[in-house]
């Protein structure tokens, strides 16, 4: 728990929320400035400000937990479709530090962008760079998740 976390406060019942699920590793609730009917953010209960602090259990926990609500949230206001992210870490745009999925129902003709339209401008990356930056991802994936 972290003292000031406006999300700490609504696991912990201090602040009131539209919970949607709960379990013993993740809270799911009604955004409180939704961005379309729906907008659903899903958290770990621990405190944690960005993805990569997060343990495997609760991240898988939280996961799991979007998978199993996108289709429920998606009936409940007859979306067409959704769009799923972390703002994770401040430069990208994330403003409460304590990670959180977004779960946006999206609708036909709702003038809403894709998720390509979060980033800058696109870079020019040669074929050299893309091989080097995959292979450096794949030896560093394959020593360190355990499966
Ligand atoms: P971020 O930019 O950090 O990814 O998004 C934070 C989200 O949390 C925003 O969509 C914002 O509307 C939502 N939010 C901020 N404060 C509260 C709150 O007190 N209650 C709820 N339910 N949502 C909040
Ligand atoms: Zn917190």
């Amino acid at each position: 728990m972290s003292e000031d976390c406006i999300f700490c406060q609504i696991v912990n019942g201090e602040i009131p929320a539209r919970t949607v699920y709960e379990d013993d590793d993740v809270l799911a609730f009604l955004d409180a400035n939704p961005l379309a009917p729906g907008h659903t953010l899903v958290i770990p209960k621990e405190h944690r400000e960005t993805l990569d602090e997060v343990p495997p259990e609760p991240g898988e926990m939280m996961f799991a937990a979007i998978h199993y609500l996108t289709p429920i949230v998606e009936d409940v206001v007859d979306a067409d479709a959704t769009n799923i992210g972390f703002n994770n870490g401040e430069a990208a745009g994330q403003e409460v530090p304590h990670v959180h999925g977004h779960i946006i129902p999206r609708f036909e003709g709702d003038g809403g962008q894709p998720i390509h339209a979060v980033a800058g401008e696109r870079p020019d990356l040669s074929d050299e760079k893309l091989d080097e930056i995959a292979e450096a991802v794949d030896d560093r994936a394959e020593g360190e998740h355990e499966v």
